[in-house]
């Protein structure tokens, strides 16, 4: 199950919509909780230890990524409380 979330960037101000988690089928987009870089992933075949990022951080379903205009790492402090999150699979 996964869910899309309405950011705002507290650095920029630029809105946008995220997936997170992995969806049923085992895919998803994780991202990096140190630097923010995305890693798709696919456990249809079984779940694999999670991949370590080159900047030696760990991509992680919580981490929040990078705001696509500004490459500010996003916290979960700028997700918009007003925006109803969306399940997906
Ligand atoms: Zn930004
Ligand atoms: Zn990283």
């Amino acid at each position: 199950m996964g869910t899309i979330y309405k950011l705002k960037c507290h650095h920029c101000g630029h809105e946008f919509e995220r997936r997170y988690g992995i969806g049923i089928l085992g895919r998803g987009t994780l991202y990096c909780d140190h630097c923010g870089k995305s890693q798709a992933v696919d456990f249809s075949c079984g779940w694999d230890p999670l991949p370590q990022c080159e900047c030696g951080g760990t991509f992680d379903a919580d981490a929040m990524g990078l705001c696509p205009q500004c490459q500010t790492l996003m916290n979960p402090e700028d997700i918009d409380p007003d925006a109803p999150a969306v399940m997906w699979d």
